[in-house]
């Protein structure tokens, strides 16, 4: 398995469970859970997951698709098990608690939808304890972690992986090489760039995908609470049928919550994440506000260059009427340059920007005290790279069936999904 994240290692979970007799191999760029630091927010065990803020959605609409492979029965028992997992491996698993909104709130229409769906609250600071139980059982099962290596070519003919440390001291060292029979392809956001370098050269057919991009908001959770109590990780929408446009707010952070920044491809974008310890409180809600637009020719180039042009000096942009940028959890400055006008973003998104403007007004009219007491960290983009065209019976490649892609490499976006979706193939190789 490439990727130690939340794909595979309910993939390597599921055979263990179930007795496979193979050889499992998982090789990581990060660490194991006891030596990865906070701020290696993508990589080592778990993945983006480890540091996430351990939110499972629990519905087939949410997080990437599922149901299209397996159909929607077999998703959620999938989920389920996923869940399952990650109580399982929970210092305090009575902690894990599920909101499930069930009834749209009168004073959000007429201005916006509400989907409602149940998840599953983990909570980011168990993650780390989580995550050592569940790496302790894996080797106890016989699974061989390889650390700390970054693989940078997979030979999909000959079955073999090629890989070098990126610890400096070994920076001389030659490549090393591994063979495999079966490969679980999982290597989540922080590797997109290398799954699509595989896609490119090995010519693999793609499914054609939108794009999603936007910007991630932050205000005083005071001003959305009536909302938070109906639901936590509340998503409203909108469409634009006629313009193909639909906006929805993506994964809400309350209490705790702080503004992260990503780096794919070498631009800043940003996302956000939650703490569970009251320590870390500082009464902020951040969400991000994202559009999915259809019928871009090259969805993928197009949101690339947006990002790009949405930097300044190595960094994304922060505007607001009143506020400055907040602080990271570790108290450091999250990275953003504050503009004083919405001019350059407007002309980077052009012409989608207004719609993400009016979707911020009109949420002054639900929330009336919000007026001017927000900002905007921007971007923030899922980048639907082209996805690989898989057998959906099992997630191989259409072209290399004994080549498996999982989780955000399958354009998965979400814990659940993702490792719903390696949980998926884990079965497909216990069956055969
Ligand atoms: C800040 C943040 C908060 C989030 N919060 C949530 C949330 O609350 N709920 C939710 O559902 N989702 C959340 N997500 C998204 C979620 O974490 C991902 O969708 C999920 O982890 C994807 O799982 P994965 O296994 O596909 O990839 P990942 O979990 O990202 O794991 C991929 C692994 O592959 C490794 N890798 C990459 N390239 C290479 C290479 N070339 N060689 C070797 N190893 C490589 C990486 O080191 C990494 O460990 C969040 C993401 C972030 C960044």
């Amino acid at each position: 398995m490439v990727g130690a994240g939340v794909a595979n290692v309910n993939a390597a979970t599921k055979l263990i469970d179930n007795g496979y007799e193979g050889k499992i191999t998982i090789i990581d760029m990060g660490k194991n859970p006891y030596d990865r630091k906070y701020s290696e927010v993508m990589e080592g065990f778990l993945g983006a997951g480890g540091w996430s803020d351990g939110k499972l959605t629990y519905h087939t609409s949410i997080g990437g698709q599922l149901s299209k492979y397996c159909g929607e029965d077999k998703a959620m028992e999938l989920f389920d098990q996923v869940i399952t997992n990650f109580k399982r491996f929970h210092p305090k698993p009575e902690e894990v608690q599920c909101s499930n909104p069930i009834a749209e709130p009168d004073f959000i229409k007429p201005y916006f939808g509400l989907r409602l769906f149940p998840v599953w609250h983990v909570g980011t600071d168990y993650l780390h304890e989580i995550g050592k139980n569940w790496y302790n059982f894996l080797v106890d099962g016989g699974v061989e972690f390889i650390w700390e290596q970054k693989v940078s070519d997979i030979n999909f003919r000959h079955n073999e992986i090629t890989f070098k440390s990126i610890k400096p001291e070994f920076a001389n060292m030659d490549n090393d090489s591994l063979f495999y029979d079966t490969l679980i392809f999982g290597v989540g956001k922080s590797g997109i760039d290398f799954g699509k370098k595989l896609a490119e050269q090995y010519k693999l057919p793609t499914e054609p995908k939108p794009v999603q991009i936007g910007v991630r908001f932050e205000a005083p959770q005071k001003h959305f609470q009536k909302l938070i109590d109906v639901s936590y990780d509340f998503k409203l929408y909108r469409k634009y049928e006629d313009k193909g446009v639909s906006l929805r707010s993506f994964c809400t952070n309350n209490n705790a919550a702080y503004v992260a920044v990503e780096e794919t491809y070498g631009d800043h974008s940003y996302n956000g994440h939650a703490k569970k310890d009251e320590s870390f409180r500082n009464n902020m809600t951040n969400f991000g506000i994202l559009m999915e637009v259809q019928g871009i020719k090259k969805p993928f180039e197009w949101a690339r260059d947006v990002v790009k042009k949405l930097q300044i000096d190595g960094t994304g942009l922060y505007y607001s009427p009143t506020r400055k940028p907040s602080t990271t959890s570790e108290g450091k400055n999250v990275s953003a340059i504050q503009v004083d006008r919405l001019h350059e973003i407007s002309k980077a998104m052009q012409p989608y920007f207004p719609y993400v403007y009016d979707f911020i007004n009109d949420m002054k009219k639900v929330f009336p005290t919000l007026k001017d007491d927000w900002g905007i960290y921007v971007p923030e983009v899922k980048y639907l790279s082209p996805e690989p065209l898989v057998d959906y019976t099992n997630l191989a490649l259409t072209k290399y069936s004994n080549v498996h892609f999982v989780g955000d490499a399958l354009s998965a976006r979400g814990i659940t999904v993702s490792g719903a979706q390696g949980t998926y193939v884990a079965e497909h190789i216990l069956k055969n």
